[in-house]
C-alpha cells in the first residue's frame, strides 16, 4: 500500500449494515426514486415537519441567470422551533434534547430536556418581543457555546426573526459589520466567552461594535462568567434578571416556508464573506433528513459535532436538524486540547457518544499529539464518526479510523457548504464503502455534474476531473445573498449556465465515486498538467516529519505556475536542507515529477479562517511576491502568522 493509502477501500461491517436506516439497495432505491421523480421524493419527505398549513406545492426553481429564483413547499406554513421542540414534548418531554459540556471539565455538564428548552426557548422569545423584536426583523447572536444560544437561535425561529451569528472569536469590527450588513435591532451576547482556559470580553467587544452601528440597536446580555461589564441604560438588557420574569409559554408565529430562517456569513476561505439567507421549510426538511441519514441516527443515540454554532455546521447540524428529530445533541463550549490533547475523547467517553463530527484540522491537531491521548479514554459507544470543512488528508483518515475508530466506525466525509444548507455528498454508513479522502456518492436529489473549466461542457464517464457543479435545487439550497440578489445570481449561476457553481474542483474516478480536489481557484496549472493543491498537501502530510502543509500555485516563467509549499513541521522536528530536499523527493515518487515542489518554505502556522481553514488565497499573494492586497482578512484567526510568512518568505528560484 503506497503512503496515502489512496487505493484502499473500507466497506462497511455487517453490523453496521444491520443497524444502518439505509444499506445499498435502500440508497439506490430511494436516490433513483429522487431522480425519477423528484417532486414525489421531496413531498414525501416534506412530511417529516409538521406543518400548520401543508404545502399543496413541492418545488418551483428558476435557475436561469438573471432570473434566479428558488422555492420550496412554497404555500406551506410553519414553525420552525415548535418542530424543533413542541412536538416532541408528548413523546419525549423528559428527554435529554442538549446535553452541554463547559469549557473548563471541572465545572458541571448540564442536561436540558426538550421540557427545560420549551420554557428557556420561551422566555427567550418574550424577551425578544418585549424588546421590540418582529417577525422578520434580524437578530444578531454573539455568544459563546452556551445553552443560551440554541435559546436564542429557536427563539428568533419562534417569533418569526433573522438570526444572525456571528461566532464568538469575531472581532468588533467584524461584528458591527455583521449587525449593520443586516440593519439588526439587537445583538444577544454575554459577559464572556470561557474558551480554553481563557476569556473572550464579549460584552465589550459588543461595545465597541455599538459605536458603528445605529443608536437605535439594543443589547440583551447573557451572564456566562459573571466577569464585570459595562452598562448603558437604556440599551443594555439583562437577560438573566428578565427570564425570572418572562412568562414560560410564547405562541409559535406561523411562517411562510419561504420565510427567512436565519442569515449566516460564510467562511472568507476565498473572498469577502457572503450573507447567505436560508429560508424555513425546504432548509428545515433537509437539515432533518441528512442529520438522520448520514449519521445514522437513531432513538436514543447521543449525537456530538464540535462545530461551532457561528458555522453553518453548528447550524444544520447541532440546533436544527438533530432536535427537528427529537435527538440528544451535545454541546461543547471548549476547545480540543484544553486543558490537554485528550479532552475530545474525554468528552466522547463520560457522555456516552456514538456520534461524533469534526473537521480535518481539529484532527491534524491532534493526530500531531500522539496516540496515548486517544488510547487512555473508552471510546466504545461510538459508532459513527465524521469530518466536514476540507478535504481530509488521506493520513489524517487513517488515523481517525485506526485509532479513532478502532476499524469499525465508517467515516462520513461530509462535503457541502454554507451555502447548501446540509450535506450534498457522503458514504453513508451502512450503504457505501469507504475511500480515504473521498466524498464518494451524492445525497439524494442531488446530481453532482463534472464539467470542463474551459467550455462548459458537461464532462460524461469516470475517470475524469474538473469543475463541480449542481444540476437542479435540493430543498436546503440558499435562496439569495441577504440584500444583493444579483452577488447570488453572479457568484453561483453565471460562470456555468444553468447549473449551481460550487467553486470546487472534483474527480470522479474509476468506480464513479467523487472526490474534491479543493478550491477551483486553487488549482495549479504546472507545464499545462492541471493539478489540485489537496493531491500535494496530502503527499507533504504523508510524510512522518509534516504536520501541515498548504500547497499554492505562482507565476513561473518557464512552467506558467510553479508549485509553491509551505510546510509546518511536526514539534520535534527542525527544518534543514536535507530535509527539504527529501520532501522534494518524497512528492515526486508520491505523485510523478511534475508535482515536484519549486519552493518550500517552514512554516510555523498557516493562515487559518476562525473555522480553522487554511487561507490559500493569502498565501498565494505571499507566493506572488504580492503583499500589499491581501484582501478581506476580517476572518483570519491570527494576523501574527501572515506577519511572520511575509518575513520569512522564502527566495524564489
Ligand atoms: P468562502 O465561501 O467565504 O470562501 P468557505 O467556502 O470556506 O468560505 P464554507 O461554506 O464554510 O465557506 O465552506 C465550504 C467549503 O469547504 C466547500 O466549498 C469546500 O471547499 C470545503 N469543504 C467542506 N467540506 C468538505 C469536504 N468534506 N471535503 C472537501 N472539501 C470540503
Ligand atoms: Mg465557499
Amino acid at each position: 500500500m503506497n503512503a496515502l493509502h489512496a487505493d484502499a477501500v473500507y466497506p462497511p461491517s455487517d453490523e453496521t449494515v444491520a443497524r444502518a436506516h439505509v444499506n445499498a439497495a435502500k440508497y439506490q432505491e430511494m436516490y433513483d426514486a429522487s431522480m425519477n421523480d423528484p417532486e414525489g421524493f421531496w413531498g414525501e419527505q416534506g412530511k417529516r415537519i409538521d406543518w400548520i398549513k401543508p404545502f399543496t406545492q413541492v418545488k418551483d426553481v428558476n435557475y436561469g441567470f438573471g432570473n434566479v429564483s428558488i422555492n420550496w413547499y412554497a404555500d406551506g406554513t410553519l414553525n420552525v422551533s415548535a418542530n424543533c421542540i413542541d412536538r416532541h414534548l408528548d413523546t419525549r418531554g423528559d428527554q435529554t434534547a442538549i446535553i452541554w459540556e463547559p469549557d473548563d471539565p471541572n465545572e458541571d455538564a448540564q442536561h436540558i430536556t426538550y421540557k427545560e428548552l420549551h420554557r428557556r426557548t420561551c422566555r427567550m422569545a418574550n424577551i425578544l418581543e418585549s424588546m421590540g423584536v418582529r417577525k422578520g426583523d434580524r437578530v444578531v447572536i454573539y455568544l459563546p457555546m452556551i445553552p443560551e444560544a440554541a435559546y436564542a437561535m429557536l427563539a428568533c425561529a419562534r417569533i418569526g426573526a433573522i438570526h444572525s451569528i456571528v461566532f464568538a472569536g469575531f472581532s468588533p469590527d467584524a461584528l458591527a459589520a455583521r449587525v449593520n450588513g443586516c440593519d439588526a435591532k439587537v445583538i444577544i451576547t454575554a459577559d464572556e466567552a470561557p474558551r480554553g482556559g481563557r476569556k473572550t470580553p464579549l460584552k465589550s467587544n459588543a461595545d465597541a461594535a455599538l459605536l458603528h452601528t445605529k443608536d437605535t440597536v439594543k443589547c440583551l446580555v447573557v451572564k456566562r462568567t459573571g466577569g464585570q461589564t459595562t452598562w448603558v441604560d437604556g440599551r443594555d438588557y439583562d437577560y438573566n434578571e428578565m427570564a425570572l420574569e418572562a412568562d414560560d409559554y410564547c405562541k409559535p408565529a406561523e411562517m411562510n416556508a419561504e420565510d427567512p430562517l436565519f442569515i449566516l456569513y460564510t467562511s472568507g476561505s476565498t473572498g469577502q464573506p457572503k450573507g447567505v439567507v436560508h429560508t424555513s421549510g425546504g432548509y428545515l426538511t433537509y437539515a432533518a433528513l441528512t442529520h438522520e441519514i448520514t449519521f445514522d441516527y437513531h432513538d436514543g443515540d447521543i449525537y456530538w459535532c464540535t462545530a461551532d454554532v457561528g458555522w453553518v455546521t453548528g447550524h444544520s447540524y447541532i440546533v436544527y436538524g438533530p432536535l427537528a428529530n427529537g435527538a440528544t445533541t451535545l454541546m461543547f463550549e471548549g476547545v480540543p486540547t484544553y486543558p490537554d490533547a485528550s479532552r475530545f475523547w474525554q468528552v466522547c467517553e463520560k457522555h456516552k457518544v456514538n456520534q461524533f463530527y469534526t473537521a480535518p484540522t481539529a484532527l491534524r491537531a491532534l493526530m500531531g499529539q500522539g496516540n496515548s491521548w486517544v488510547e487512555k479514554c473508552d471510546l466504545s459507544d461510538l459508532k459513527v464518526l465524521g469530518t466536514v470543512g476540507e478535504p481530509i488528508n488521506p493520513e489524517a483518515w487513517t488515523w481517525y479510523n485506526e485509532v479513532v475508530g478502532k476499524g469499525k466506525c465508517p467515516i462520513v466525509d461530509t462535503w457541502w457548504q454554507t451555502e447548501t444548507g446540509g450535506h450534498l455528498m457522503t458514504p453513508l454508513p451502512g450503504a457505501h464503502a469507504m475511500k480515504p479522502g473521498a466524498a464518494m456518492k451524492p445525497f439524494f436529489g442531488i446530481q453532482p455534474v463534472v464539467l470542463d473549466p474551459q467550455s462548459g461542457a458537461e464532462i460524461e464517464g469516470n475517470d475524469v476531473e474538473g469543475v463541480l457543479c449542481i444540476k437542479d435545487s435540493w430543498p436546503g439550497q440558499m435562496r439569495t445573498v441577504w440584500g444583493d440578489h444579483e452577488r447570488f445570481e453572479k457568484t453561483y449561476f453565471s460562470d456555468y449556465k444553468g447549473y449551481y457553481f460550487t467553486g470546487d474542483g472534483c474527480r470522479r474516478d474509476a468506480d464513479g465515486d467523487y472526490w474534491i480536489t479543493g478550491r477551483v481557484d486553487d488549482v495549479i496549472n504546472v507545464s499545462g498538467h492541471r493539478m489540485g493543491t489537496a493531491e500535494v498537501e496530502s503527499a507533504l502530510v504523508a510524510h512522518a516529519a509534516v504536520a501541515e502543509a498548504a500547497v499554492v500555485g505562482y507565476p513561473h516563467e518557464i512552467k506558467g505556475q510553479g508549485i509553491y509549499c509551505y510546510v509546518t513541521l511536526m514539534n520535534d522536528r527542525e527544518p534543514s536542507d536535507e530535509l527539504l530536499k527529501e520532501l522534494r523527493t518524497w512528492v515526486r515518487t508520491e505523485i510523478g515529477p511534475i508535482a515536484s515542489p519549486d519552493v518550500i518554505q517552514w512554516a510555523p502556522g498557516l493562515p487559518k479562517t476562525r473555522s480553522g481553514k487554511i487561507m490559500r488565497r493569502i498565501l498565494r499573494k505571499i507566493a506572488e511576491n504580492d503583499f500589499g492586497s491581501l484582501g478581506d482578512t476580517s476572518t483570519l484567526a491570527d494576523p501574527s502568522v501572515v506577519e511572520d510568512l511575509i518575513e520569512n518568505r522564502a527566495n524564489k528560484g
